[in-house]
């Protein structure tokens, strides 16, 4: 089986889209989600500029805040103070990576924790990790429903994370691990990584390595969920050797089309969830 992420991400947007027009005619208000972007990273202004095209497709405002590369920490820190503050505002994101001179951590520990729909604040890291109510990162959280399209009950299943991010492979442990999962966490300095590979009915990969994971190191029927996101000349692909792995396990995620369509919907998911928290 191959997996539809832009299927499955479709018919989120939809439901998304559903619930705003449906809060709008009750209080006449609909969320806002704000992306800060600085610099000129090219691959940042595709995201951002999808981010708030794939928001405004659903009902949603959307506003960009461009700074030069050289705005100081002091300006970027004085405008996420403001947003937190304006009832308007349900979302606040700042695309990542930042320039040097600003700190990722400042940043991050500021963005209000009830509006930070990237899920990085270490409040909403910290709920997740104790199990409480919090907002789960996007990328992870698109992935956990990929994987409940094959298999609803993941209880006992054995799942091998490649990669310890705080955006991806972190998130993800403790998200399989509320689920049941027996959890192993594998990164650049793990030791006989094809073993461990090989043990898991569920193998998440997120460490940007091109083909990283061959037939080898996939157990039969088996599902695959590729996060990598590869340029390789003109093309894109993920951490997996799809084509020799696809016809071995259960289900597997294609690069593109697979997690990349479900991170951009669960990022209007947690917008939608930060509105009703403040006024539903
Ligand atoms: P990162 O560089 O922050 O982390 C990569 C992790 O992989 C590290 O923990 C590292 O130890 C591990 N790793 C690196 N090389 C390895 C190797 N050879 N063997 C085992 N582990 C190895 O990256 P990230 O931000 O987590 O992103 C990972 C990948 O996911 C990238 O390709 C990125 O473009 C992609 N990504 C995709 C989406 C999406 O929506 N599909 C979203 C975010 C990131």
């Amino acid at each position: 089986m191959i997996i539809d992420g832009k299927k499955e991400a479709n018919i989120l947007k939809t439901e998304i889209q559903k619930e705003i027009s449906l809060l709008k005619k009750k209080i006449n208000k609909v969320p806002e989600l704000i992306v800060i972007l600085i610099g000129n990273f090219e691959p940042s202004q595709i995201y951002v500029r999808n981010k708030q095209k794939v928001s405004q497709e659903v009902g949603m405002h959307s506003k960009i805040v461009k700074y030069p590369e050289n705005v100081s920490e002091k300006e970027i820190l004085n405008k996420i103070k403001d947003l937190n503050k304006d009832d308007n505002v349900s979302g606040i994101l700042v695309q990542l990576p930042l320039p040097e001179h600003i700190s990722k951590e400042k940043i991050i520990n500021l963005i209000e924790p009830s509006k930070d729909v990237d899920g990085f604040n270490p409040l909403n890291v910290g709920n997740l990790a104790s199990g409480f109510k919090a907002i789960i990162p996007c990328t992870p959280m698109g992935c956990l429903m990929l994987i409940k399209k094959v298999e609803k009950n993941l209880s006992g299943k054995h799942a091998v994370i490649v990669g310890r991010s705080n955006l991806n492979g972190k998130p993800m442990a403790q998200l399989l691990l509320k689920e049941n999962c027996t959890v192993t966490v594998v990164h650049s300095k793990t030791k006989n990584l094809k073993q461990e590979c090989c043990r898991a009915d569920i193998l998440v990969a997120a460490a940007g390595v091109a083909s990283l994971i061959k037939k080898d190191w996939v157990k039969d029927n088996s599902i695959v969920i590729d996060v990598g996101i590869n340029r390789l000349g003109d093309k894109l692909v993920g951490d997996v050797s799809f084509e020799e792995v696809k016809d071995k396990v259960k289900a597997i995620t294609p690069v593109p089309g697979g997690v990349g369509p479900m991170t951009i919907v669960c990022l209007l998911k947690n917008t939608l969830e930060c509105f009703k928290a403040r006024w539903i």
